[in-house]
């Protein structure tokens, strides 16, 4: 279904996809996954390179899901380019994990350097092929999302998957960023791409049924922003569900106590209840859902 030359490394959902570019003069990367994968992360490159370099890493958006395998591949290959989004580069360059929100979400991501800066509006070379960089706010202020016009292939990021779009983190922070959402679905809608390779999940053609899907998605919270929360709060905890697999039920507790987004999305809208029975409840959910399950005094990815 992908264009010659273009592979999609997708692992679990902690780690984004990483897209693999194979031209005949150089070989680029879109986002290197979650730090904890990022030797796998590395061997999959190198075998599908066959010994030749990666030449260029490009991350959509700077989410520790996305460019958590950055430091390892600059340490593998020394000469490649890093571009990363406009936005927090300085953050970058000073490494500042709270800025970077590395902190602030109990996410972890090695420290890294770029080279150059995305320009929205400009195109970037990739394998062989010419790509549009376009700004896609929303999920995150900063992110871009990259656009081939000959073949039609989408890379989405976090603004839109087969069902739905990534959660809009700026609305975590008190900042309103659902119009972004919307403009950005209006803009890829307007690229009229046959493929999308999203930021996770399999690439996917029902371009219009993804669309409709998301649309309504935003309309639900937009209708009950309370909705939206609460399910940004159950994806901090699922993630490091993730990360972690089992953890004592005592110890997760500390830890969302200690992650500055869950206090504060809790004093933002759920002040009426205590903070840790608020915890309780989410873990409930996602018990209920099957995202989680207790096993004794263990909570355990399910
Ligand atoms: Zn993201």
């Amino acid at each position: 279904m992908l264009p010659n030359g273009i592979s999609v490394l997708e692992r679990g959902w902690l780690s984004s996809n990483s897209i693999l570019m194979v031209g005949r003069d150089s070989a680029a990367l879109i986002d290197s996954g979650y730090g904890l994968h990022a030797d796998q992360t590395l061997l999959l490159i190198q075998s599908t390179l066959q010994g030749r370099p990666l030449d260029v890493l490009l991350n959509t958006h700077l989410h520790s899901d996305h460019c958590g395998g950055n430091a390892a591949l600059q340490n593998a290959f020394p000469k490649l380019l890093t571009h990363i989004p406009p936005g927090l580069s300085l953050h970058v360059q000073d490494w500042d994990p709270h800025a970077l929100t590395y902190s602030p979400t109990g996410q972890s991501c090695p420290r890294f350097g770029f080279d150059a800066v995305l320009r929205p509006g400009t195109e970037i070379q990739l394998g062989d092929r010419l790509w549009q960089i376009h700004a896609a706010p929303g999920h995150d202020t900063h992110s871009v999302i990259l656009f081939e016009p000959e073949s039609r292939v989408l890379v989405s990021a976090d603004a839109l998957w087969e069902r739905g779009f990534g959660v809009v983190f700026p609305e975590l922070e008190g900042d309103d960023a659902f119009a972004a959402v919307s403009d950005t679905l209006d803009l890829i809608e307007s690229l009229r791409p046959v493929i999308v390779i999203p930021g996770h999940g399999s690439a996917f053609t029902c371009v219009d049924q993804s669309l409709a899907f998301a649309r309504q998605r935003l309309a639900g919270f937009v209708a009950n922003p309370i909705k939206h929360l609460t399910y940004g709060a159950k994806v901090l905890l699922k993630f490091k569900l993730l990360e972690a697999q089992s953890i004592a039920l005592t110890d997760f507790m500390a830890w969302t106590a200690a992650t500055p987004y869950l206090p504060m999305i809790h004093a933002s809208h759920f002040s009426a209840i205590e903070f840790a029975p608020w915890i309780e409840q989410l873990i409930q959910d996602l018990v209920r859902s099957g995202a989680a399950s207790r096993q004794g005094a263990d909570l355990r990815n399910a």
